[in-house]
């Protein structure tokens, strides 16, 4: 066969075994078998010298193309194969790598969650200022000059008098201060307190504050308002019980406990073999309180309430440190995604 045409039977052969070729130890051996010293291009090339001179020149260029272009198909081809022979092809029918995608922090679900139930019971959402006066965070809501939550062992105070506050109660003393009833309106946000870190307590939490302010408003409205709320977020085949206890801005003040979901009040470890869990504290707005903001406390009337948001999300997901909530640790949130 003419040496032109070898050239061209051997370039088809080759193209379709590297084709056909599914690892690296097959593309080695189709280039020792075409490319090596023994090889069929190699041996092509060899024949030159017996070329008549005037054939010689376009023989001897084809010859070269063709090893030139066996060459740069094998090194592309070996090239997707690892060395250890396993297949890093891009392959399309395999399944993707899907990216990780960010979400809110379990403690701003937590936090969207209770305000939602809020807002449809016809509450809204106000926010205030982390830094705050004594007057907002003590004075205006009834706390005593000699309140022991206004102690310096207690309280964060920064320059010019100015403190982190200690509750998002602040926000009430704003609004009431601000606005005239009817006012119905929760506060969510991050308050600061100057504690010992441990699994249950941090210097940095969480916490949501609700009030309502109108004419004729009682008790009632306020236990209907938060029993509503806890068998939307807990469940609702829950019990409940109201306690009573003390707080510097409510008269009479109350602390409300449910049933344990966990053992349906049986008693187990997360409500420590109570068969009970706190939940918030709450009363109705004492009536120094609306005074001090300019309020009729004859006409009016209003309750208020508060509560931590990490203690339910601790609740509700089992978590035994509430440091967890504050390590960013992508672990742990993302269980939560
Ligand atoms: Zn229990």
């Amino acid at each position: 066969m003419p040496l032109l045409e070898q050239i061209i039977q051997l370039e088809k052969e080759a193209l379709e075994r590297i084709g056909n070729s599914d690892s690296l130890d097959s593309l080695n051996a189709i280039q020792v078998e075409y490319l090596g010293r023994k090889g069929k291009v190699t041996a092509v090339l060899k024949q030159l010298k017996d070329v008549p001179p005037e054939k010689r020149q376009q023989i001897g260029a084809a010859a070269n193309k063709l090893r030139v272009k066996l060459e740069n198909l094998l090194k592309e081809k070996q090239a997707v194969f690892a060395p250890s022979g396993i297949k890093t092809i891009f392959d399309p029918t395999l399944p993707g790598t899907a990216p990780r995608v960010g979400a809110p922090h379990i403690i701003n679900q937590v936090m969207g969650e209770i305000c939602q139930i809020f807002y449809g019971m016809g509450f809204e959402i106000a926010h205030g200022p982390h830094v705050e006066t004594d007057y907002f965070n003590f004075e205006a809501l009834n706390f005593p000059p000699d309140h022991p939550a206004r102690d310096m062992q207690d309280t964060f105070f920064v320059e010019g008098g100015r403190l982190l506050r200690t509750h998002t109660t602040p926000v009430q003393s704003r609004i009431l201060a601000e606005r005239k009833p009817p006012i119905k309106i929760i506060t969510p946000g991050l308050c600061f307190r100057y504690e010992t870190i441990t699994t249950r307590s941090h210097v940095a939490f969480y916490q949501v504050d609700g009030f309502m302010v109108d004419e004729g408003v009682t008790m009632a409205d306020l236990k209907g308002a938060l029993v509503a709320f806890c068998r939307e977020y807990f469940g609702k085949g829950l019990k409940y019980k109201f306690r009573p206890s003390y707080f510097p801005f409510t008269e009479p003040s109350a602390e409300l406990d449910i049933s344990c979901f966990l053992c349906d009040g049986r008693g187990c470890q997360l409500c420590k073999y109570s068969g009970w869990l706190e939940i918030l504290g709450c009363g109705m707005i004492d009536p120094n309180v609306l005074e001090h903001a300019g309020i009729d406390s004859e006409k009016y009337t209003g309750y208020a309430f508060g509560m931590g948001v990490e203690r339910p999300a601790m609740l509700k997901h089992k978590i035994t440190d509430i440091r967890m909530f504050f390590n960013n640790d992508v672990r742990f949130l993302r269980q939560f995604l």
